[in-house]
């Protein structure tokens, strides 16, 4: 047993707050590890185990004035530093153990046993540093009771700190919790001290001696500046958190306000105010889904104004754009509240009739526009006839995809045209050439993927700064013998219909990484190599494993491939696809977000995707310098994406105007005509010979 006076209970009190502020400090600094990389993660990591192992330092010392002794003590100064020295280092290396975002039961032992031992060995080299008359033995049961004591608290308290969170791993634990912890923190470390004291069997009769030491007031400076700089971090602390939430808010805001205003840029004609495309293809996706539930039926209508271009060629743009104006207009005041109606080309018009309405319905409604419409437009001066033709198509019976509605409305459409327009239609069977040459290229392409006629054409992507090529997009191409040329916007919907996209993205992957390898082979540099996926492929639950296989197969490294998706095909099943491209991206694979602008083009949403780069679709490109309107929304995309840290590529660029405007937003990349159009793998490589032949 010691020999002293008892202890001064404030002091006692002082020693225990001292070590939970500390910790409080110290784990609130470590809880930052997590939300943070690079450098700033080893400054919360020193900044967190200074504070723990200056306050544990910090607490011993003042543990040691409590105790009433018959004369002040002396500490040898080089013992009482290597003892701070370990209090840090090992405070640092416990904290570094259990700051990983999935924290195993080991790891959190391991780093709650190096915590308590840190505290025993910064006790015990600090009672080392007491110059005493005689050395001082210790009482083998209360020495291992206190490294017991500090090791079960300190891993509780870690426990409590790290593990303890009802909100998921990725959160931050609450306030009370974390002081919990931190309480319990304190008790591991005065716990110790004071049972570590009761070990010690000595005389408290300091040792007359020459050598440099400590007085006890120097000491309380000592201490004194400590408890300063912990209480100073902790501010500091407190303030950055402050400063970053509210940061974060102000992102999210802006955020979700900027996406609001591209959803209205993206889904309104500027000219008519009526709807868009996109919007009217969003809203056929949604009516489809309930009528399917609820069966329901509904219709499409597709509206053509006839010889709208012998009116616009003959009177000249302007009123031309006057009489679209005034014909969605009237077209408007004819549909009902639960139809929306949409401008989606020149002069064609197309509605989605609400849920409920039957083909006599729909006949009505066709039938109220085509009188309208007939009906004369005073254009200023001028009196101006037109008449529409109407194609429709119900559900259910003419389609079951807003694709099949929208082609038979068409054909429907055309057919009341080659009536002599000014007249509606219902689509019939048969009416169209289209699901015959949908037929036909189904077994044509059932064929191509036997003969292997299929192929792959690369086109390159450019750095906007240096020029320089920075990888190949690969894109299908099929040269029938029947059907001819056949383009990719042809193929993947059938494809996709009929399941033949399996196979084929199978071969345009395997293909690809092939191309790769094999100009690598040549010596040329790697190119890494983008490929487009559908929605179909992203859902099939073989997915991963197939890419796993093909890139086991033609040894690529997967850093070299990237997978292009559109918004749509993630927001299909969006559970589903975050944990396929978090799949993907465990592997090592890029991914870009293709054709942005044109689908939901919700950021926010996206946010939480593990997405590398974002592709403008290439109808914003083109208007970037002819249309205030594409130029607002590449501007507020690009900020978003930058907001985000995603990198840009630009499609579809075609002049030079184009790519300085994309060089002026910080685009990064940049694909289209102007650099080079898709190329087949021999003529890419000439190419690239050619172009590095170039003088920069
Ligand atoms: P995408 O992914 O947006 O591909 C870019 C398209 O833009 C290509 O058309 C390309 O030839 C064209 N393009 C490139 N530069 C310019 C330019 O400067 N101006 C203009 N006007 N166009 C440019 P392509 O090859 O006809 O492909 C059309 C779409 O078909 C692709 O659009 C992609 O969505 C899809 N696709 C192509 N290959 C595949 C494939 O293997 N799998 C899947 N799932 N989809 C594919
Ligand atoms: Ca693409
Ligand atoms: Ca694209």
């Amino acid at each position: 047993m010691v020999e002293h006076y008892g202890y001064d209970p404030w002091l006692v009190g002082l020693s225990f707050a001292m070590a939970s502020l500390a910790s409080l400090t110290a784990l609130n600094l470590a809880g930052r590890l997590r939300d943070t990389a690079g450098l700033a993660r080893y400054a919360w990591l020193a900044g967190g185990a200074f504070a723990m192992g200056a306050g544990i330092w910090a607490m011993h010392f003042i543990g040691m004035l409590a105790m009433h002794t018959a004369m002040p003590m002396r500490y040898d100064l080089t013992i009482t530093l290597w003892s701070l020295l370990a209090s840090i280092l090992t405070s640092a290396l416990a904290l570094a153990l259990v700051r990983k975002a999935q924290l195993s039961v080991v790891r959190l032992l391991f780093g709650g046993a190096v915590m308590g031992l840190g505290i025993c060995l910064m006790h015990y080299l600090g009672m080392q540093a007491m110059q005493l008359e005689q050395p001082i033995s210790y009482r083998m049961d209360l020495l291992l009771l206190s490294i017991v004591v500090a090791i079960v608290a300190a891993s509780g308290a870690l426990w409590l700190f790290f593990r303890l969170n009802p909100h998921g791993t990725n959160k931050r634990t609450t306030l009370p919790v974390r002081c919990l912890a931190a309480l319990v923190m304190a008790v591991a470390i005065t716990g110790m001290h004071y049972i570590g004291m009761a070990a010690a069997d000595v005389a408290m009769v300091p040792a007359p001696s020459s050598e440099p030491a400590f007085s006890s007031v120097a000491f309380s400076v000592a201490i004194a500046t400590v408890v300063a700089s912990i209480l100073l971090l902790a501010l500091l602390m407190a303030i950055y958190d402050g400063h970053l939430a509210t940061k974060n808010a102000l992102l999210a805001a802006s955020l979700k306000e900027a996406n609001h205003e591209l959803q209205s840029l993206v889904t309104l004609d500027v000219l008519t105010r009526l709807p868009n495309r996109l919007f009217l293809e969003q809203r056929l996706q949604e009516v489809l889904g309930r009528s399917e539930r609820n069966q329901q039926p509904f219709s499409v209508l597709f509206v053509n104004l006839d010889r709208f271009k012998t009116v616009n060629d003959s009177l000249g743009h302007h009123i031309g754009d006057t009489l679209i104006k005034r014909a969605a207009q009237r077209l408007a005041d004819a549909v009902r509240n639960q139809d929306a109606a949409a401008r989606v080309g020149g002069d064609e018009f197309m509605i989605v009739t609400g849920e409920g309405t039957c083909r006599r319905g729909s006949e009505t409604l066709a039938q109220r526009i085509v009188s309208s419409l007939g009906e004369p437009f005073q254009l200023g001066e001028q009196i101006v006839c037109i008449s529409c033709s109407v194609g429709i198509s119900c559900y259910p019976g003419h389609g079951d995809t807003p694709h099949e509605l929208m082609t038979h409305a068409d054909a429907a459409m055309h057919h009341a045209k080659s009536l002599g327009r000014n007249n509606y239609q219902c689509y019939e069977p048969g009416l169209s050439s289209v699901a015959e040459r949908r037929n036909h290229l189904e077994r044509r392409l059932r064929l191509a993927l036997v003969n292997d006629s299929l192929s792959l054409a690369y086109q390159p992507k450019v750095d906007v700064l240096s020029g320089e090529v920075t990888g190949v997009e690969a894109l299908l191409r099929w040269n029938d013998e029947e059907l001819g040329q056949v383009t990719p916007d042809e193929i993947i919907p059938v494809a996709e219909e009929t399941g033949l996209i399996l196979p084929v993205g199978e071969w345009v992957l395997r293909t690809a990484c092939q191309q790769v390898q094999r100009w690598h082979a040549k010596g040329m540099a790697m190119l890494p190599v983008a490929v487009n996926l559908s929605a179909i492929q992203l859902n099939n639950q073989h997915f991963v494993g197939m890419v796993e296989k093909i890139l086991l197969e033609t040894q690529l490294p997967a850093g070299y491939l990237e997978f292009e998706l559109t918004e749509s095909a993630i927001m299909q099943n969006p559970d589903n696809a975050l944990r396929i491209l978090l799949r993907l991206r465990k592997l090592g694979v890029m991914l870009s977000i293709d054709d942005f602008g044109t689908g939901y083009s919700n950021l926010s949403q996206l946010k939480r995707f593990p997405i590398n780069r974002l592709k403008i679709d290439r109808s914003f490109t083109a208007g970037v310098t002819s249309d205030p309107q594409d130029a607002a929304i590449v501007k507020a995309v690009s900020m978003l994406a930058h907001s985000l840290d995603l990198d840009i590529v630009a499609e579809g660029v075609e002049t030079d105007e184009q790519l300085a405007f994309i060089r002026e937003l910080k685009g990064h990349q940049y694909q289209g005509y102007l650099c080079s159009k898709a190329l087949p793998a021999t003529q890419l490589e000439r190419f690239l010979q050619a172009r590095v032949a170039l003088p920069a």
